[in-house]
């Protein structure tokens, strides 16, 4: 039993849920993000948050599975910063929506000063309606710079408590910084860049599996939906127990996202 904490599901067809469902996951946690094309205006995300707290859930539950989103405009969209006004003027009628479990994945793409505004706003939000937060980092060489600048910018939001904000895609030179200053922390497998089976094991033995979850952020590019059951086996040939197993592929997420009580598994 474990839980995909991030995968982008409008992406992805029904055959992947039922691969999930056999695979053993019992619930699916999707973040508003890019859709792999920019959309022209804050009707099309008006449409998408209905796919994603309306459809996306009946779609999962056909497979026995729970499905929950999170909320907001993602980085590389927040670059127009009216329409980062006009989607997150959306937010608030989305906001209880039974499925929806806080404000993400929010954060930096490429470090500037327009997205830092944004996520500025965003964070301003969660602290308005009491969320959870779940951030996106940068790939590759932005990933350390935007890392900080997002942990700066949370400073100024003293009511956001670190405990109840996960950063995710961290790598081997960021998940110290996250995890020291009282986050919590996502790794993300995938295929081509990001984080390997091996090199996730390894920054979970460095922590001690302490405040991380991992997915396979499955979207519409090159990704596994199926990334967290094929490293759980890499756990166990490298000799974890099923308990720790079980600790970091479904304790560990419970624990985060129980801190919102629309969280609830059957
Ligand atoms: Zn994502």
């Amino acid at each position: 039993m474990y839980i995909e904490p991030h995968g982008h599901m409008v992406s992805r067809t029904t055959d992947d849920y039922e691969k999930l469902a056999l695979a053993g996951c019992v619930a699916i946690c999707e973040p508003a993000f890019w859709a792999g094309f920019d959309r022209s205006s804050a009707d099309g995300f008006y449409d998408y948050f209905r796919q994603i707290t309306e459809y996306e859930p009946k779609r999962a539950a056909r497979f026995g599975l729970k499905h929950f989103s999170w909320l907001c405009i993602n980085p590389k969209e927040a670059e127009d910063l009216k329409l980062a006004d006009d989607v997150m003027a959306l937010i608030p009628e989305f906001i209880n929506k039974p499925n929806v479990l806080g404000i993400g994945e929010i954060g930096l793409n490429k470090n500037s000063r327009n997205e830092l505004t944004i996520f500025e706003k965003h964070v301003q939000l969660a602290e308005n309606f009491d969320q959870l937060v779940l951030i996106h980092t940068p790939h590759l060489e932005d990933k350390l710079k935007g890392t900080r600048l997002i942990i700066d910018a949370l400073k100024n939001h003293p009511k956001i408590k670190p405990e109840r904000v996960i950063i995710d895609h961290v790598e081997e030179h960021t998940i110290d910084l996250v995890l020291d200053a009282g986050f919590w922390a996502g790794m993300t497998l995938y295929p081509e860049s990001k984080c390997s089976p091996h090199r996730a094991i390894d920054m979970l033995e460095h922590r001690r599996a302490e405040r991380i979850w991992m997915n396979s952020a499955c979207d519409w590019g090159v990704s596994d939906p199926l990334a967290v059951p094929k490293t759980m086996l890499e756990m166990k040939k490298r000799g974890w127990s099923a308990e720790m197993i079980q600790r970091v592929t479904f304790g560990n997420p419970v624990a985060f996202m129980s801190q919102t009580p629309k969280f609830k598994l059957d």
